[in-house]
């Protein structure tokens, strides 16, 4: 087999970043160094960047049932636009996956999927959901020894959000204790129902802006110190989705302080937009835990420079813009796709570029190319037990090539994603994926 260099790139693993050739030789990385003399072929990749291929440990592909949104096909070229070669997918999907049948079936579908690496997450909402989990954790038939090797972890929706997979209230111990005895990470949706329904009953505006008043900040943060009691109390690794809070950020950096096993993400429309984009955005901006104000944000990006936050993923949630275009701005579909766009808005964060078009006076906060790896590559791996490499020797990492300077505007007619929208359209970003060399 030939071997290949790449030359004139540097390097960008989660703990350092060096200007080195990498020789690489059938997917394997054989040596990286300044000067590699021998080899087959050379690829010339002046001024690039390598990054190990990215993961996004929360997306929706909403295949089987809602193929009119997206299917597996259709978001796996979204995501390898976006330098995502590793995604978590949710379970609300119909039928849901909550049985062994609805794993299996999604387990063969990726199957079709050759250059993105899908897994799966079991969802849980009914007894017998929880005995079915049991049961494939404990199987040792070769069937279920497989399909759990496709399975990343539980979900757990503690509200209601798209799918109606709120799980009965009286399950959710019994959840945490099945995913600590089988050492399995739990991700939870933390909004508190009454606290919903209080504010929902309270408002009288109609427009999209509502949205956010009806799902306050403190129904994340109740629900969230109730997730980590539970934690607590059964020593489960609790991964807190879509953290989108200043006190969701405090009650986590505690937990972790207190040294729990709880982690947590935040996604990029939580990071770039607040409330304000739902002048320009309307029913776009509709997703849940909702947009929050500039204090908020601010907070989730405290976190991820104190580390804090462990993980930035998509939460990739298409509709179609008929659905999300409702004449009823409350009764639209809450969701916003994301997987191609995350990576161009964090390299334009690292390159010294704030992308958002109506702040462009603000300044970026401290955040390098080694982050993105870390929260996007090397933590989300850990934490789902992914298998997957960094840019080391003797690995077979998937390596994304991106040119950090190459400016460029997001549009929705670009898009790979079957909805063809972004919430980011007209953004001008500030670094772009040239070329995906896959480990497999
Ligand atoms: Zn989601």
């Amino acid at each position: 087999m030939k071997s290949t260099l790449l030359h004139g790139a540097t390097v960008v693993n989660s703990d350092i970043e060096t200007r080195d050739d990498v020789l690489i030789r059938d997917g394997t990385v054989e040596e990286i160094d300044r000067f590699v003399e021998e080899y087959d072929e050379m690829i010339e990749v002046p001024g690039t960047l390598l990054l190990p291929g990215l993961v996004d440990c929360h997306v929706h592909f909403r295949e089987p049932g809602f193929e009119h949104k997206a299917t597996m096909k259709t978001e796996a070229a979204a995501a390898l636009a976006g330098g995502v070669l590793t995604v978590c997918e949710m379970p609300n999907t119909n039928p849901p996956t909550v049985t062994v049948a609805a794993l299996a079936d999604k387990v063969r579908r990726s199957e079709e999927i050759k250059d993105v690496d899908i897994r799966f997450f079991f969802g849980i909402t009914e007894t017998i959901h929880l005995s079915t989990f049991r049961e494939l954790m404990e199987s040792t038939a070769e069937e279920a020894v497989r399909l759990r090797r496709r399975c990343c972890g539980v979900k757990i929706y503690l509200d209601h959000s798209t799918g109606n997979q709120k799980i009965q209230d009286e399950l959710v111990g019994d959840v945490f204790k099945a995913c600590a005895d089988h050492k399995i990470v739990l991700v939870a949706h933390c909004e508190d129902p009454e606290t919903n329904a209080l504010a929902a009953a309270q408002n009288t505006r109609t427009n999209v802006a509502a949205h956010s008043l009806m799902r306050p900040a403190n129904s994340e943060s109740i629900m969230i110190e109730r997730a980590i009691g539970h934690a607590k109390k059964y020593g489960t690794h609790l991964h807190v989705a879509h953290l989108s809070t200043e006190g969701g950020i405090d009650l986590v950096r505690r937990a972790k302080n207190d040294g729990l096993k709880v982690t947590c993400e935040v996604t990029p429309h939580h990071l770039f937009l607040t409330t304000e984009d739902y002048e320009k955005l309307g029913t776009l901006g509709k997703i849940n835990p909702p947009l929050r104000s500039h204090k908020h944000r601010f907070a989730l990006w405290q976190g991820i420079i104190d580390k804090v936050v462990d993980c930035i993923s998509t939460d990739h949630a298409p509709h179609t813009l008929e659905e999300k275009n409702n004449p009823e701005p409350l009764k639209a579909p809450s969701g916003v796709p994301g997987i191609e766009t995350m990576l161009p808005l964090l390299l334009s964060v690292a390159g010294g570029h704030w992308p958002h078009p109506t702040e462009q006076n603000a300044s970026c906060p401290p955040f390098t190319y080694k982050d993105i790896v870390r929260l996007c590559h090397a933590n989300p791996n850990r934490i789902f037990n992914l298998g997957k490499s960094e840019i080391e020797e003797n690995k077979r990492p998937d390596i994304v090539i991106v040119d950090p300077a190459a400016t460029w505007t997001i549009r929705n007619a670009d898009m790979h994603g079957k909805c063809a929208w972004t919430p980011f359209d007209g953004w001008t970003v500030k670094g772009r994926v040239t070329r995906i060399l896959h480990a497999r």
